[in-house]
């Protein structure tokens, strides 16, 4: 078994900003990227992206994949150990904390690895529909980030649309509002999920319209290569009349899944299920475990704000290191793990 200071479990933009500042503070740092972790690469959520825009230090825009390479690049170059491997089980009931990787986490077996400090930096993933003709059409009229995706020339004037109710939905649409020719929101039900002063502002938007009790049942589009989405088939859910309509992009808001299969029993959590953090800071309910990016972020999820927080949750790993004194290697006796009394 392996002891670290400190244990880095992702590999988005927060995995990998920690990473460069623990790395830096010679902190050595090890940084479990996963393997195809909740289904997604390594590199998370940016690499199932094409263009990011809005991310500073790229003027003409850089691939989601080619960012998160850059990041993995600059991690490594300061020290960084990078292992390509999912983490599986984290117990977290005493110090160091100890770990299992997939590969190796049967009942009774070692932990891989034992940490003074774990920063859980699992991500999210937006929740998809799974509508004939999503696949063919993803990133190709479909996203499920207004924010990243709808400045981009396809939504330019056209008519747009946003499926869900809830403060995503209504925040979305009216940022779409700036873009596109008009932008109508299906609801599944006869009331938005939004709270009272978005559901009034979405309502009462010039450019938005909101269909009560109306779902979508198919993408619809050019039969080409790379070819984009043009119309949507839509439902009334009161009485199951469909109707195809004019849609040049369909933005999905309905919801995200944050990653917290691995701490979900152990670390406090909101009603959705995102890690809770002391406000400004990355502290969790468990000293020593620190959390960042869209793991615990329901409201913002960019890769900036994600890399934001991984910041500052190296800077409260390396202050809590240092307060804590260095772990002692575990040594395992008959009553489990013995631990530095100093932590
Ligand atoms: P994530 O990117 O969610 O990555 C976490 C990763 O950690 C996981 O994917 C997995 O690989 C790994 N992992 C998870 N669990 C484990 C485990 N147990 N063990 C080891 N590894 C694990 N934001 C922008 O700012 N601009 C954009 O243009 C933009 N475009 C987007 C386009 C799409 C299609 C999507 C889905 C999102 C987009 N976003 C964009 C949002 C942005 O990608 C996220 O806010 C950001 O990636 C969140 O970063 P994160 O570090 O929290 O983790
Ligand atoms: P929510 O879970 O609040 O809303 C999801 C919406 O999607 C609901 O209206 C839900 O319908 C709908 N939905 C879910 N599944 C489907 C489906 N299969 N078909 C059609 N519609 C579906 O998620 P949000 O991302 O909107 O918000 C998450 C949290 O973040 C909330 O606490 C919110 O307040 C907060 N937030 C706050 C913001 C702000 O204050 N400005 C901005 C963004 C988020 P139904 O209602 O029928 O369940």
């Amino acid at each position: 078994m392996v002891h670290s200071k400190v244990v880095i479990i992702g590999s988005g933009p927060a995995a990998h900003t920690a990473a460069i500042y623990l790395s830096r503070a010679e902190l050595s740092p090890v940084l479990y990227e996963g393997m195809l972790a909740n289904g997604t690469a390594a590199g998370g959520q940016l690499t199932t992206t094409t263009d990011v825009e809005n991310f500073p230090g790229f003027p003409d825009g850089v691939g989601g994949q080619e960012l998160m390479e850059k990041m993995r690049k600059q991690s490594e170059r300061f020290g960084t150990e990078i292992i390509t491997e999912t983490i599986s089980k984290l117990d977290l009931s005493q110090r160091p904390f100890k770990m299992w990787t997939e590969w190796n986490d049967a009942p009774g077996s070692e932990p891989a690895r034992t940490a003074d400090a774990v920063i859980i930096a699992t991500g999210a993933n937006a929740r998809r529909l799974n509508l004939p003709g999503e696949e063919t059409y993803w990133q190709n009229g479909i996203s499920a980030c207004a924010v990243c995706d709808g400045a981009v020339p396809i939504f330019r004037n056209k008519p747009l649309y946003v499926i869900g109710g809830g403060d995503s939905a209504a925040e979305e649409a009216m940022f779409l509002a700036k873009y596109g020719s008009s932008v109508t929101v299906l609801v599944r039900r006869d009331k938005l999920r939004a709270s009272k002063v978005m559901a009034e502002r979405l309502l009462a938007h010039p450019k938005c319209n909101v269909r009560f009790n109306t779902v979508a049942t198919e993408v619809i589009g050019e039969n080409k290569p790379n070819g984009l989405m043009t119309h949507l088939r839509v439902k009334s859910t009161v009485d199951d009349k469909e109707e195809i309509v004019d849609a040049n992009g369909l933005f999905y808001a309905v919801g995200h899944d944050p990653a917290n299969g691995l701490i979900k029993e152990q670390v406090k959590l909101d009603e959705d299920g995102y890690i809770v953090t002391q406000p400004g800071t990355s502290y969790t309910s468990i000293e020593g475990v620190f959390a960042c990016g869209d793991v615990q972020d329901k409201r913002y999820r960019q890769a900036i704000t994600s890399a934001g927080t991984g910041c500052i949750a190296a800077l409260d790993a390396e202050k809590f290191i240092a307060e804590a004194g260095e772990a002692q290697p575990t040594v395992e006796t008959n009553d489990g793990y013995k631990t530095n009394p100093a932590l």
